[in-house]
């Protein structure tokens, strides 16, 4: 018997362990015998006799193999020796499988200290207070948002209060999901990302475009509930104190003159209000495919915040049509076309406006906060490529000043970077690009000459009218 036999012969003496290893030491996790994949990977495993574990993809799909084609399950990737007792293995002259090793969990980075704690939360000026060291501009927003958030968290603990010690003449205070509307790379997801950061909770964002009506090609409802889940470790109580973000709602418009089965449009508005006013979802714990042997959770989405993002390109111009239409008539009709140069017009948006666009009723009544986002200005574009705590450039300034050389933006650089950015018309999103098309050069070159001590962007650099100003150290 060589090395390995008796190593397997041992591993099947040890009754709860795997490999030898006790399975009570959870610094280390199980892997799947079959497709390789961790624990962490493949959600919870089955134990199989002989210290093998099957992750619920590959047992479902040795099940359906089984149905399909009969008892072969040498069909699957190395199960040709699963149906054998491993004693009867080692005593045939074939090479033995290798039955994988428990892998050490990965350590994970100490998570960073919340800013709040959503059990005490603060007030909504502290909220935005916060937000507004990463988000710049948006006022209207970052306010309506501190404060719908300040009010959803305060219901959720209000409500498991009235659970505990119930009171009959308590107000029920009604759920206050958001509508997010604004232009591309004005910071939507943005704002939401940093939110869900700064209050520790866990947050998942879906793109409409990709949800499609159950039964149909595409995720269905439900997987966004799956997210979350899986963004909260699994924990069903943190998930349903958790954000979703659906993304490109837009999209997801009654389509007109169709004469097919809308399953992407109002199907999928319809499907998605139970989940908006909270209903109990059954969603598969570990991976976000339903089958068989997926352990099921329920969560109730009665307490999760839904916030809706969308550009809704076309609303600008029903909500154009609609003031000038109700300007023009009687005293005020000399003010017709005066809202044609309003750069914030989507702020007079009204529920009529977004019913014109495609957007069914009752999915409007279940997003009773709309907020409005403004398009980027060029001098906000400035602001955000240095001021956010996490600014671009901050960041740049940061890699360069370990290797102890300085780097200093000339204004207008930071100006023509903005003028170009304006150009690309895909909002904030356009910066970090043309940042990396020069910095590329600076970052390969500047670490190769130790005696450089400051290098200055300037914008005839940036036009290509020679290179950045070098100054030595010394
Ligand atoms: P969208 O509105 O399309 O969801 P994003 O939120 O994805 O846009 O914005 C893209 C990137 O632009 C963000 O990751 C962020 O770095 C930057 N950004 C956009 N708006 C702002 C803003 N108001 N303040 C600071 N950074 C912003």
């Amino acid at each position: 018997m060589n090395e390995k036999d008796e190593n397997l012969t041992e591993d099947t003496k040890t009754e709860n362990g795997q490999n030898g290893r006790d399975s009570s030491d959870d610094s280390y996790e199980k892997v799947c015998y079959s497709c390789r994949r961790t624990e962490s990977k493949a959600g919870p495993m089955i134990d199989m006799p002989g210290g093998i574990c099957l992750c619920h993809d590959c047992m479902q799909k040795a099940f359906d193999t089984v149905l399909k084609n009969g008892f072969d399950l040498s069909k699957i990737q190395n199960m040709p020796f699963l149906n054998m007792n491993l004693s009867d293995i080692s005593k045939l002259n074939i090479p033995q499988p290798e039955i994988p090793q428990k892998q050490r969990i990965k350590k994970k980075a100490p998570k960073e200290q919340p800013s709040f704690d959503i059990r005490d939360i603060p007030a909504p000026h502290r909220i935005k207070a916060s937000l507004d060291q990463y988000v710049i501009g948006q006022e209207q927003a970052k306010k309506v948002i501190s404060v719908a958030v300040y009010n959803h968290y305060k219901r959720v603990f209000a409500k498991e209060a009235q659970q505990n010690t119930p009171d009959p003449d308590d107000v029920v205070i009604e759920k206050s999901n958001i509508l997010m509307i604004g232009p591309t790379g004005s910071g939507k997801t943005y704002l939401v990302r940093t939110l869900a950061r700064l209050l520790d909770v866990p947050l998942a964002i879906a793109d409409a475009t990709s949800l499609t009506e159950a039964g149909y090609i595409g995720d269905d409802i439900e997987s966004v509930i799956s997210k979350l889940l899986a963004a909260a470790d699994n924990d069903v109580e943190r998930a349903e104190h958790g954000i979703v973000f659906i993304d490109e709602i837009d999209k997801i418009a009654r389509k007109k003159d169709m004469n097919s089965r809308d399953v992407s449009g109002e199907s999928v508005q319809q499907e998605l209000l139970k989940l908006l006013e909270g209903s109990q979802v059954e969603v598969p714990v570990g991976t976000n495919q339903k089958n068989a042997l997926s352990p099921m959770a329920t969560v109730n989405t009665d307490q999760i915040l839904f916030i809706c993002g969308g550009a809704f390109p076309d609303l600008e111009r029903i909500v154009k049509e609609r003031l000038n239409r109700s300007s023009s008539i009687g005293y005020r009709a000399e003010l017709k076309d005066r809202y044609d140069e309003d750069p914030d017009i989507l702020s007079h948006v009204t529920n009529a406006d977004l019913r014109a666009f495609g957007m069914i009723p009752e999915f409007l009544g279940r997003l009773p906060i709309q907020v409005t986002l403004q398009k980027l200005t060029e001098p906000m574009l400035v602001k955000i490529l240095k001021e956010p705590k996490n600014a671009i450039l901050k960041q740049y300034i940061k890699l360069l000043a370990l290797d102890e050389v300085k780097l200093v933006f000339e204004d207008d650089a930071l100006e023509w970077i903005a003028a170009e950015a304006m150009k690309r018309e895909t909002g904030a999103r356009a910066l970090r690009a043309i940042m990396e098309e020069f910095m590329l050069d600076i970052m390969f070159e500047v670490p190769k000459d130790p005696s450089i001590g400051t290098v200055v962007i300037t914008r005839s650099y940036l036009e290509k009218n020679g290179g950045p100003r070098i100054e030595m150290r010394g």
